[in-house]
């Protein structure tokens, strides 16, 4: 499988290869954990785990580091406001913070640092900066990076600073820096900071924000590694500035392909916490969507194409995904039958419309999967190829739903059929993470029991007892339909 991704420095979709055949290393910039994150957040996040899973379908072994940053202006605020120490503070938005990973079904990075318990790191670096002349004191006692002294300065972001080296000064009194973009590698302690404060040579101060990636990008990953990520916000000042750091310091180029995504927007703007117009994952969970219809509407959208936030989208996304699970329970259905008399509504009710993990438990052992099926995986796998084309990956995940339901309904689907299809899909979601449900929506064993002597009531054309049963599954937070497949339950 050759993987080609839309790269932020050429601005052209390239092939992804990496540089160690077989291996991949991939930074994503963290949240600053301040507070809960908001659904612009976890588009970001979202895209970066299809990344991360479609890496990993490729074949590749990953490494994937995601920072945390657990120090700046407003994890300090937040924390002298709580009257708690800036650890205790962070700790309660960390915790959160993989709760939410966890209910959108995003796949765990292999390590998560943080910046406070990497300051010796990014002092070594900042020492490195003074050695190569690109970093100075200012009056303030801060230390700045000089973009002047560094002549790649501007290449991501496409922007010339020529200007900027002629040597002007900056002679107002608002700058302590030498030029308006040059910017804090180390910031020297002020009474705002309160106890916040880590000794270094330049005096007691804190890091800035952009070399925390710096130092800890290259730590896990190496002076050179494969992919950077973010939102596109990130991409000017925060990754140019990652680069000239890293750069300067190892004289080695720092990361092969640059990729960030397109912002979630509310009515045409950013979704962003200073615009107050954000949804929490937390605010949306309460208003009783559930992590995977979410997931489903930042997935179905090509990264980079912006994306309006609507509940309409999540109430499609909901027909969606209750599409997917009533095939799912028809091709499991299929799948197990051996002989017609199978195929009664008890059986239909044996059966569990909720298969979660990796594979779905039908044998396919000595099966070998059909030809339709193998045309749908591939399509699914050349979008997938085509810089993460999700869109197309979801049309040919439907077109395989459309064609299963119409060979059974023909009543031409066979166990072979069935089983490849519900095969493909699994294996399509490897990739999607949203196709068949997560555990997290399983229904539990005693709604299962009593979901299983419904349908024998029902087949036995017991109504009362039907009802009976049906108001005992509402007690346990469960709601019940008849369909054509049979049982489909809900939480309520
Ligand atoms: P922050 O906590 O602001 O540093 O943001 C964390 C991540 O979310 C970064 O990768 C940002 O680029 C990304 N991000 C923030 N707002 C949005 C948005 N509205 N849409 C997409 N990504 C966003
Ligand atoms: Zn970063």
């Amino acid at each position: 499988m050759q993987l080609s991704f839309y790269d932020s420095m050429s601005r052209r979709v390239e092939p992804f290869v990496p540089l160690a055949p077989g291996r991949a290393g991939l930074y994503t910039c963290g949240p600053t954990v301040y507070n809960y994150a908001h659904i612009g957040n976890f588009r970001a996040y979202v895209f970066e785990d299809v990344l991360h899973r479609a890496l990993e379908y490729a074949g590749l072994s990953l490494v994937h580091v995601m920072n945390l940053t657990d120090v700046d202006d407003k994890t300090i605020r937040g924390s002298r406001e709580a009257g708690l120490s800036l650890r205790e503070y962070t700790r309660k938005y960390k915790d959160a913070f993989f709760e939410d990973l966890r209910a959108l079904s995003i796949e765990p990075a292999s390590v998560y640092p943080a910046a406070t318990d990497h300051i010796p790191e990014m002092i070594d670096l900042i020492r490195r900066l003074f050695d190569k002349g690109v970093a100075y004191q200012a009056a303030d006692g801060s230390v700045y990076f000089s973009v002047a002294k560094f002549p790649g300065y501007g290449k991501l972001a496409h922007l010339d600073f020529s200007g900027m080296r002629s040597g002007v000064r900056i002679s107002n009194d608002e700058y302590a820096k030498d030029a308006v973009g040059d910017f804090a590698l180390w910031k020297a302690w002020d009474e705002a900071d309160g106890p916040v404060k880590w000794d270094s040579p330049w005096g007691p101060g804190r890091p800035g924000w952009h070399i925390e990636c710096s130092a800890m990008s290259m730590k896990y990953l190496g002076e050179s590694f494969d992919l950077h990520t973010g939102g596109i916000d990130n991409l000017f000042p925060h990754h140019e500035n990652e680069i000239a750091q890293a750069e300067a310091a190892t004289g080695k180029p720092f990361v092969r392909h640059w990729m960030h995504c397109a912002h979630l927007r509310v009515n045409g703007e950013k979704m962003s916490k200073s615009l107050g117009n954000f949804f929490t994952l937390r605010d949306l969970l309460a208003k009783g969507w559930s992590g995977r219809e979410i997931r489903y509407v930042l997935v179905a959208a090509h990264y980079r194409q912006p994306l309006n936030f609507a509940f309409d989208a999540l109430a499609a996304a909901r027909t969606a995904l209750s599409r997917l699970d009533d095939f799912s329970v028809r091709m499991e259905r299929i799948a197990s039958a051996s002989a017609p008399a199978a195929q009664t509504e008890a059986a239909i009710a044996g059966t569990h419309p909720h298969s979660s993990g990796p594979a779905p438990a039908v044998q396919t052992a000595g099966l070998s999967a059909p030809s339709w099926t193998e045309r749908h995986l591939e399509a699914f796998d050349r979008a997938i190829c085509d810089d993460l084309n999700t869109p197309l990956a979801f049309a040919a995940a439907f077109s395989l739903v459309n064609e299963g339901n119409r060979l059974a309904q023909d009543g031409a689907a066979t166990p072979a059929d069935a089983a490849a299809a519900l095969a493909a899909l699994a294996r399509m979601d490897r990739v999607l993470g949203v196709l068949s449900r997560p555990a997290s929506e399983a229904v539990p064993p005693r709604v299962q029991a009593l979901l299983d002597e419904r349908a024998a009531a029902r087949a036995a054309k017991d109504w009362a007892g039907s009802d009976r049963l049906r108001s005992e599954i509402a007690a346990l937070g469960w709601a019940v339909k008849d369909t054509r497949e049979g049982q489909r339950v809900s939480k309520c």
